[in-house]
């Protein structure tokens, strides 16, 4: 590679994604250009770890020839049809029916590009089923604050971090938010029990505010992943769905991050044992080989969405991509036969248990996590919970301090979130734990 020139090309041409666009300018990319295992590779040689598996998504690993031969031999064969106009190809029907075996209430699942799209779709069903119904006033959704449920308009909306809504109105009316079950600044010294009481009392007094018949949806993250990485206080998943039956509300579980194994079960969904109207995915169907999303409903949602008087306008081009398709199905028969949510839980553990070790030190304010999704929050002052200021720079900071080390994580202010692939080995966990214990050390020297 000529990796002077592709910088040079970076900065002129290549429109970076949530990227501060200044200071990327200033900096330019770190081209990388291999992967293998857990492990990927820069321009210059230089291996990492990749401890954010891509972004949350590459779960089965890097260089799987298998998903790159089944990607070649599905576009040799048949490189695209839709599945508009009645019409199908094999990959798309056999992926819907393996995720209809993965998620038994669910019977039914519509395919997209991606995490947004995803939930665009989730949030028009629900719209949809109350209309056909007969509740077409039933049109609110309510997310949580600290929510990541992507950047397209709706998905926006539902997202609950002002930093992303900024600059970009007006967004859709019609959605509300709600606290997120964040322990370290959200529990006032409650008991876990409690505080999930609490929790489901400000859901309550937000339902009857509004009026349950005004209101469609529930959407969650079984843990919040961007927004802060929040597992929920044990009974949550229990107490929740059962405020929105009492008051007909649907809820959508996005598994974008949590499917495919990442907290320990192949959807987060049997982890904390409960079930969606409607479930939300991406990221972990393909291992990010290719770009697939999608949505499943149970045969409740599905039977009242497809009356016969209506035609359903709402898809993509792309809804049931075949090479996608393909590369979904494939993906899964990895993580079947390697039982990688498995790994995800023992390795998810050790992880943790390493991470509870730099609690001691003194601008580690918490860490948490659940299978193979974690983080470490980093705070000025212990005692106060202040968080430090952008203009310290942190973020940069930690990023720096890591990549030197050749490890890969998403750091930001707040702190570093942790998300490997789910092969990672019990050396390579003890590996990135190493280089965050040094690397913490460094920057709060
Ligand atoms: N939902 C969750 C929980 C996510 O984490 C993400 C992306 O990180 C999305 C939705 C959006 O997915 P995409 O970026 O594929 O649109």
């Amino acid at each position: 590679y000529n990796t002077e020139k592709l910088i040079e090309q970076d900065l002129a041409h290549l429109f970076h994604p949530v990227t501060n666009l200044y200071r990327h300018s200033q900096t330019g990319p770190l081209v990388m250009v291999e992967g293998k295992g857990s492990r990927v590779k820069d321009a210059g040689g230089k291996w990492y770890l990749d401890g954010f598996a891509g972004l949350w998504n590459v779960n089965v690993g890097h260089g799987r020839s298998e998903l790159a031969e089944v990607a070649a031999e599905q576009m040799r064969r048949l490189a695209f049809q839709p599945t508009f106009f009645g019409m199908a190809t094999p990959p798309a029907i056999e992926l819907a029916a393996k995720l209809s075996e993965l998620l038994p209430h669910h019977s039914h699942f519509q395919f997209t590009s991606g995490g947004a799209e995803s939930n665009e779709t989730a949030i028009k069903i629900a719209r949809y089923y109350w209309a056909l119904s007969g509740q077409p006033q039933k049109t609110k959704i309510i997310s949580r604050r600290m929510a990541y449920h992507g950047i397209a308009m709706g998905a926006l909306a539902a997202t609950g971090m002002p930093a992303y809504h900024a600059d970009f109105g007006p967004l859709p009316p019609g959605f509300l938010h709600v606290s997120a079950p964040y322990a370290y600044r959200n529990n006032p010294g409650l008991s876990e029990s409690d505080f999930v009481a609490m929790l489901a009392q400000e859901l309550e007094q937000t339902i009857g505010r509004e009026g349950p018949e005004t209101i469609a949806a529930f959407i969650a993250e079984p843990v919040q992943g961007a927004g802060g990485l929040v597992p929920p206080p044990e009974g949550y998943w229990q107490v929740i769905p059962q405020i929105l039956k009492k008051h007909q509300i649907l809820l959508i579980a996005d598994e974008v991050i949590t499917g495919f194994g990442r907290t320990g079960k192949m959807f987060a969904q049997e982890t904390y044992g409960f079930q969606a109207d409607i479930t939300s995915f991406a990221k972990g169907v393909t291992s990010g080989y290719v770009p697939l999303g999608g949505v499943g409903v149970t045969p409740e949602v599905y039977a009242v969405v497809s009356r016969p008087d209506r035609m359903f306008m709402h898809g993509f081009t792309y809804s049931g991509h075949p090479v996608a398709c393909a590369v979904g199905l494939a993906n899964i028969a990895i993580l079947e036969r390697e039982r990688l949510w498995e790994n995800a839980a023992l390795r998810g553990e050790q992880l943790l248990r390493g991470l509870e070790r730099l609690l001691d030190h003194p601008n580690v304010g918490d860490v948490r996590g659940k299978g193979l999704m974690a983080l470490v929050e980093v705070v000025e002052d212990k005692s106060t919970k202040k968080s430090f200021a952008p203009s310290q720079g942190i973020g940069a900071k930690l990023q720096a301090a890591t990549r030197k080390r050749g490890l890969i994580v998403r750091c930001n202010d707040t702190g570093i979130a942790i998300s490997p692939p789910l092969i990672i080995t019990e050396a390579e966990v003890d590996e990135m734990l190493s280089i965050l214990a040094d690397s913490l050390d460094e920057v709060f020297a």
